[in-house]
């Protein structure tokens, strides 16, 4: 028995995004055909909706009453796997976002795997994302790779261009899933908000904010963060656009947990430096803009090893970082 992790809550009928139709369908016709691979690597950019196809594609595979567009929401199976109860279904992700996978997790998989189906024709494993594994756990899971059962289904998610392991790769069918054009996006961000929610001014700034990914935006746009996180963003990018340093980021800063900080300033220079002409990539406050980057990647580094837990120090940096583009 799996539990889903709490960011992951299907509704009774798992549909892909608009812009996994395609992907849907071929994945849909291969499987009336019996040719769908026993092992996939879901490629794809994390906020776009990957992990939701990855559960629309298990369930479906699952489900004793599929159609077409997805699973029934209505037959046992499907009631199972909405609450994350189901025998055949094994889920694996990391306890955090960041977290690690550990070898502990791909034994329980690997045990899971050597069973046979409890209610219906097949086990799905589901793995996201896979660059979360360990060496360690890499090698281990390469035993299910490596002596697929024809009754279980393996779908890896994972970043597109991640470098995972070769002999993980070559054992997958890998499937590159489009990211949505920011329209689109839009669009069904604001549905999924619904009119009481949705200011179009809040999800254009959170959209640009998150890259264009909708999800990502979503999750963002429902937190308590969110209004802190769109006034650092704005600080952040009228500091960069009018030139010169801003008393408020201190304060931006103040008001947005430390993950949050690095993400937002990270994504606010990353547009900065995209939309620069090219004459301009190699001026003092560019060539400052790249150095802020790599200040931030070390400071999530540093985090992350737990090297780095002072939170002062942290928005220290990251603050002297960004007014010191225009330090003479
Ligand atoms: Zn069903």
């Amino acid at each position: 028995m799996t539990e889903l992790p709490p960011r992951v809550i299907p509704p009774a009928q798992s549909r892909c995004l608009p812009w996994h139709h395609a992907t849907w369908s071929s994945l849909d016709t291969l499987f009336k055909k019996e040719r769908l691979p026993h092992a996939m690597l879901l490629e794809g950019q994390p906020g776009t909706g990957r992990n939701r196809l990855a559960l629309s594609l298990a369930r479906y595979l699952l489900c004793s009453n599929t159609r077409s567009e997805g699973n029934c929401g209505g037959c046992k199976t499907c009631i199972l796997t909405a609450s994350g109860a189901h025998p055949d279904l094994s889920i694996v992700m990391p306890a955090e976002t960041g977290k690690a996978i550990g070898i502990d997790a791909i034994r329980e998989v690997i045990r899971f795997a050597a069973g046979t189906p409890t209610l219906g024709r097949y086990k799905v494993i589901l793995v996201s994302p896979a660059e979360s594994l360990t060496p360690a756990a890499f090698n281990a899971f390469l035993k299910c790779l490596e002596e697929p059962s024809s009754e279980t289904f393996i779908v890896m998610v994972s970043a597109s261009g991640y470098p995972l392991p070769a002999t993980i790769r070559s054992r997958c069918q890998r499937w590159q899933l489009p990211s949505p054009a920011v329209p689109l996006g839009r669009e069904w961000l604001l549905e999924a908000l619904g009119e009481a929610e949705a200011s179009s001014q809040l999800v254009d700034s959170m959209l640009e904010l998150c890259g264009g990914r909708p999800l990502e935006a979503l999750e963002k746009l429902q937190s308590d963060d969110c209004d802190a996180l769109i006034s650092l963003h704005r600080t952040a990018r009228t500091m960069l656009q009018e030139g010169r340093p801003s008393r408020a980021l201190e304060q931006g800063v103040a008001n947005v947990q430390p993950d949050s900080t690095l993400d937002v300033l990270e994504s606010t220079l990353q547009s900065w430096l995209r939309e620069l002409p090219a004459t301009q990539l190699r001026s003092q406050e560019a060539l400052r803009g790249f150095a802020a980057l790599e200040t931030i990647a070390q400071l999530r580094a540093a985090k992350r090893s737990g090297t780095n837990p002072n939170v002062d120090l942290l928005r220290f940096t990251v603050t002297s970082a960004m007014n010191g583009l225009w330090d003479k």
